[in-house]
């Protein structure tokens, strides 16, 4: 069976490893001729509504995504000949906050207050609605902490209108969370969920930083509300794959801040913390495979390598610890690796955290 996979970043390179390890075959489209994925799979260097590639794509059984902003008329060009897994409803949600947000409230599921802002008057309006702090954010294509700015007080207004307006915006109460939580679950084309350990997350400058899992002091009420969130997304779109939300945790309290119908960076633990990793179990999921087992023993983290690799040679071959650098050129606030830690218990997690962060660099701390 041969899974077609639209983007070709570090993310297709991890599912197309998965794929193969499970007898799947693969074939990537990115225009970008350095796509990383291109170093394991058959790689389509071609625009996304290239009419010749799209037509070689959808030769595939079926076809995935790991990148969230391909264009639609892509997607449907897609689904007159093959089946495209999840669905592409998902995509137009996860792709503008503001439908998004309006897709959760109609699921009963929290979010900060929010407002759409097209004009300087509507972000007057907003604001004197919602109050601040706030942040406001680009509607699309915003990712790790781009196009968005915090309103602390009227005298940052100017500022962030002059650096976002003009854009399709929207105005978000500023959340005061205790921390950063997400869950990832995966459906299968029959319906069954599985989910993961909650995941705790640390944010530097908008970009993750570190996780943990499973996430410290999760209740059995949070975990059922984190749950029940997924489920409900889930099931409305008659779902197929992995996705993820990102929540704030406030006085315990879960507030869904976005979702990402794809595999997540707050989800690489996996690989080595978890029985099957997000990667396998997307790509078990869109090919109608059999789900693996997510319930995880042990504790697991995953620290981001952002803006520079520097030499880990004392991390390699310690106990636990697992390098991945994703052979991308640097650029300042690009993603260019990860290091997982595994570990019998969380005092130990903890010390092999601190010796990653003692050779990588602790972005909180500088
Ligand atoms: P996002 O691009 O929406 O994931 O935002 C990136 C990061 O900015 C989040 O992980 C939070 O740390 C922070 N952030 C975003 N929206 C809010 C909000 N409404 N209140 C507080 N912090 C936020």
């Amino acid at each position: 069976m041969k899974v077609g996979i639209l983007g070709g970043g570090q993310l297709g390179h991890m599912l197309a490893d998965a794929a193969h390890a499970i007898s799947l075959e693969t074939l990537v489209l990115d225009p970008k001729p350095d796509a990383v994925a291109g170093q394991v799979t058959r790689h389509l260097v071609a625009d996304w509504v290239d009419e010749s590639a799209l037509a070689e794509l959808s030769q595939c059984d079926v076809v995935t995504y790991e990148f969230e902003n391909v264009p639609a008329e892509a997607v449907e060009c897609l689904q007159h000949d093959t089946a495209v897994h999840p669905s592409p409803d998902a995509l137009v949600i996860s792709g503008d906050r503001i439908i998004e947000k309006n897709f959760f409230h109609d699921l009963g599921i929290e979010t900060a207050p929010f407002a759409q802002v097209d004009t300087r008057e509507d972000l007057d309006r907003a604001i004197t609605e919602i109050g601040l702090p706030a942040v406001v954010k680009t509607r699309r294509f915003g990712y790790d902490g781009r196009g968005q700015a915090v309103l602390r007080s009227s005298a940052d207004v100017d500022a962030a209108w002059i650096e976002l307006g003009g854009q399709a915006l929207i105005l978000e109460g500023f959340v005061p969370f205790d921390r950063e939580v997400s869950l990832i679950a995966v459906r299968g084309r029959e319906g069954e969920i599985r989910s993961w350990p909650a995941t705790e997350n640390v944010h530097e400058g908008g970009i993750l930083h570190i996780s943990r899992a499973p996430a410290p002091d999760v209740s059995d009420d949070l975990r059922t509300q984190a749950e029940s969130g997924l489920e409900a997304i889930m099931s409305r779109l008659d779902y197929v794959g992995v996705l993820v939300v990102e929540f704030f945790q406030i006085d315990g309290r879960l507030v869904a801040n976005e979702m990402a119908c794809r595999v997540h960076n707050s989800g690489h633990w996996t690989i080595e913390g978890a029985p099957t990793s997000q990667f396998e179990n997307h790509m078990r999921a869109v090919a109608g495979l059999p789900l693996g087992v997510t319930d995880t023993e042990g504790f697991a983290a995953m620290v981001n390598l952002v803006s520079d690799v520097p030499s880990m040679t004392a991390l390699k071959g310690r106990d636990g610890i697992s390098l991945h650098v994703y052979g991308k050129s640097a650029a300042p606030g690009r993603k260019l690796g990860h290091v997982t830690v595994v570990a019998p218990s969380r005092e130990v997690l903890e010390t092999r955290i601190a010796e990653v962060l003692g050779v990588v660099g602790d972005r909180s701390a500088r």
